[in-house]
């Protein structure tokens, strides 16, 4: 087992990622941005070497700094987390070059489903269902349009190089379809260099259902069910929960053996989801994260098995400890992510925080990298904080939610715990009746 693991992020993941190293006894390198000289992962690592400025591309972005801080430190391995350079195939590649383990997926995998268009194409081979869309980039509006006509409206436009709901507008008819191709190519180009654009048949009513997989040197493949996400704003998820209320055990099983079959296929290594949109009764692959998700708490709680800590030992060659192909889930999850935002205009709140209590209790883990004083810069990802409860039953779970949700205090900036405090108290969610647009469309309707 690795004696020193680097951590190339920042925030709650890397807090989270030196939990389990050191309950497996492994030292920590924390790297850090001058923005970051107090934040809590620094506090918590073993040592800590600052990699650069404020600005991501300078620091958590820059390969030759990070890999220099595993240099100089010994480390043996680097964990990229997510976001930053966990999905970056060049960094798994030099990483592994320069002599470290690199704990994730094989670095072709990660290229391969770092494109889109390829990684729906692969999956069609795999024996994946996928939505009818182009399957291929589209050059020019005519193109667009012929391809819209055989797909049939709406039709939502996706940057192949897409992430972080990029790239997606959603046309309901032709005239609709020539400024969404625009507006999507420059979007598509400005955040990911690539403005190649794809079209896919806009689902109208679906839940966003994922698959968590643990894959072994060895091929073992192990399913660790699957996790609803369909509470969405502009496409990001705001509330994850497993298992999911709205599939039934037989959905389940045939989901879960199209998915083992598809990773014994690609021969995948590591953690990895599989994504889909599901709808009357049907799956649709849209893409595969090849990386730790935010949301893998809620799978750890009804598991019981620690992600991170799997993810470790398969990078140091280990079998998979879970043979048993589906792992039965107990009980029920759900996690909120915390963002410092304002409730309403979802405008970034960064700041001092004056005063933080975290809610404790049965069921009710907190995955954060607040503490009070902290001021929260102004330029990483607004996630400062996630929820996680655990409940026997799904009802136990959102009460659970609630009772927790009361007790957070966050003071000094603002974050979106009135909204999820909102939320959760609709019936719609209660009775776990929700598709992916329903957020948006509480929101436009005043309800929240
Ligand atoms: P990203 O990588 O940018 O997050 P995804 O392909 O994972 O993009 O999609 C993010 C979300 O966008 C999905 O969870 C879903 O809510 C919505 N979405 C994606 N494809 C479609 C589609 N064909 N129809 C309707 N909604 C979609």
């Amino acid at each position: 087992m690795f004696k020193k693991i680097l951590i190339a992020n920042r925030g709650e993941v890397a807090v989270r990622i030196h939990r389990t190293c050191r309950e497996m006894g492994i030292a920590t390198v924390a790297v850090h941005s001058e923005a970051d000289t107090s934040a809590l992962h620094v506090k918590l690592a073993t040592e800590s070497v600052c990699i650069g400025a404020a600005a991501s591309k300078s620091s958590y972005l820059n390969i030759p700094a990070l890999l220099s801080a595993a240099e100089l430190t010994d480390a043996e391995a680097i964990h990229p987390g997510y976001g930053f350079l966990a999905e970056n195939a060049k960094f798994a590649e030099i990483t592994q070059k320069l002599g470290f383990t690199f704990i994730g997926p094989k670095p072709e995998h990660i290229a391969l489903m770092g494109d889109k268009i390829e990684a729906i194409a692969y999956a069609k081979q795999c024996g994946l269902p996928t939505i009818p869309g182009s399957g291929r980039a589209i050059s020019s509006v005519e193109e667009a349009l012929a391809e819209a006509e055989t797909i049939g409206y709406p039709i939502i436009t996706k940057a192949a190089a897409g992430g972080g709901g990029k790239g997606m507008k959603v046309a309901h008819s032709a005239q609709a379809l020539r400024t969404a191709l625009h507006v999507a190519q420059t979007e598509a180009k400005a955040n990911f260099g690539d403005d190649r654009v794809y079209l896919e048949k806009f689902l109208e009513t679906p839940r966003h259902i994922e698959v968590q997989v643990l894959c072994d040197s060895h091929g073992n493949v192990s399913i660790l069910g699957e996790r609803d996400c369909s509470l969405q704003r502009r496409h990001q998820k705001i509330i994850e929960e497993t298992p999911s209320p709205a599939l039934t055990d037989s959905q389940r099983e045939t989901l879960f053996q199209t998915v083992t079959a598809a990773c014994q296929k690609m021969g995948y290594l590591g953690a990895g989801t599989f994504e889909f949109l599901y709808e009357k009764g049907q799956f649709y692959f849209i893409e595969m994260n090849t990386r730790l998700q935010v949301e893998h708490p809620v799978t750890e709680m009804v598991t019981g098995i620690d992600i991170v800590s799997e993810q470790i030992r398969i990078a140091a060659g280990e079998k998979l400890r879970y043979l048993h192909n589906f792992i039965h889930p107990r009980g029920h999850s759900i996690e909120c992510r915390i963002n410092a935002e304002d409730p309403e205009t979802f405008i970034p709140s960064p700041g001092k925080v004056t005063e933080y209590f975290a809610p404790g209790g049965p069921g009710v883990r907190v995955d954060s990298a607040l503490y009070p004083g902290y001021s929260v810069p102004p330029y990483y990802d607004s996630t400062v904080a996630k929820l996680i409860v655990w409940g026997q039953t799904r009802e136990e779970a959102v009460m659970r939610l609630r009772r927790a949700l009361e007790e957070f205090v966050v003071s000094g900036i603002k974050t979106n715990i009135p909204l999820h405090r909102k939320l959760a108290a609709t019936n719609a969610f209660h009775q776990g009746h929700y598709t992916i647009h329903s957020l948006e469309k509480y929101l436009k309707e005043g309800h929240l």
